[in-house]
């Protein structure tokens, strides 16, 4: 299926390892010319390297971190003026600290406001003015399982993801008539370093790991974590002149975890 995506401009969020990652590495592969941003200069060189060898795609590097505006404002202001505009946005994030509800500050509340909600409000005001400016656009969320269904010792993510599906909802009606969709995307469990701490993509893992990711494959009906591609060809999809009427959804794709029927 051809995705109608040769020539398209992408910006990833937070890509220089783990979904984020495979999300740029999938539309690099259909032909959109990406911007990854993430703060690690030197993991992001790497992945920019990784994902030009792989493809041949024209990637842009971006040192951002994205609780800055200044920053988020400084991609794509920098995306715009570097590939003369700016059709796709896939919101990552580095996502909120792992903790149950006790042992969570208000500190880590509004560190957590500030990853998932405002990274999205910030980086979505900045791009739809492109968007709408050609009439086109496809904006893709990563967020979690855990807006359809709480995940034990995550509540900061528990807490805060479902209100992007609101906001995603109220924003979508609006942004339809300009050609621009939104969608989310709702990760269960995928191998990067996030879920196991020590995992290196291109290394083979220790005994210790991979008994680990063994018995993290085997609490999910599939038997395995998802590999950062598998999302990121859902992302492309959605990113794709294919996936024109769709707006408004939110995909899980988790190997079958979330067990409420929709
Ligand atoms: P990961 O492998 O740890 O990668 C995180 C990426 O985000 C890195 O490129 C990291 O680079 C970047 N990042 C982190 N904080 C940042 C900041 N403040 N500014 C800019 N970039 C930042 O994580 P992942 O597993 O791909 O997870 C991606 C998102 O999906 C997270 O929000 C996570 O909660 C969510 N999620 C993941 C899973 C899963 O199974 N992996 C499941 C559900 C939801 P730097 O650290 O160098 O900035």
């Amino acid at each position: 299926m051809d995705l109608g995506l040769t020539g398209k401009v992408a910006i990833v969020v937070a890509a220089s390892k783990g979904l984020g990652k495979g999300c740029a590495l999938a539309l690099a592969r259909e032909g959109a010319r990406v911007t990854i941003c993430a703060r690690t200069e030197a993991d992001l060189a790497a992945a920019e390297a990784d994902i030009r060898g792989a493809t041949g795609a024209d990637v842009l590097a971006i040192p951002a971190d994205l609780t800055s505006p200044t920053d988020i404002h400084a991609v794509v202001e920098a995306t715009a003026e570097r590939f003369g505009g700016i059709d796709i946005l896939v919101n990552n994030s580095g996502g909120p600290r792992i903790g149950q509800f006790a042992s969570l500050t208000d500190e880590d509340w509004r560190h957590a406001f500030e990853v998932v909600t405002l990274n999205f409000v910030r980086f979505v005001r900045d791009v739809v003015p492109y968007m709408r400016a050609k009439h086109w656009g496809r904006i893709v969320g990563i967020q979690s399982s855990s807006v359809k269904q709480p995940v034990a010792n995550i509540d900061l993510s528990n807490g805060t993801r479902p209100g992007i599906a609101g906001l995603m909802k109220a924003l979508m009606p609006d942004l339809a008539a300009d050609g621009i969709t939104i969608n989310l995307v709702l990760p269960g469990s995928f191998r990067t370093a996030r879920i196991s701490p020590g995992i290196e993509e291109d290394a083979p893992a220790s005994p210790e790991l991979q008994e680990r990711l063994r018995s993290l494959g085997a609490r999910i009906p599939v038997g395995r974590l998802g590999e950062p591609i598998e999302l990121g060809d859902l992302v492309a999809f959605l990113a794709s002149e294919r996936a024109a009427y769709i707006t408004g959804a939110a995909y899980q794709i988790d190997g079958g975890v979330i067990v409420s029927n929709l």
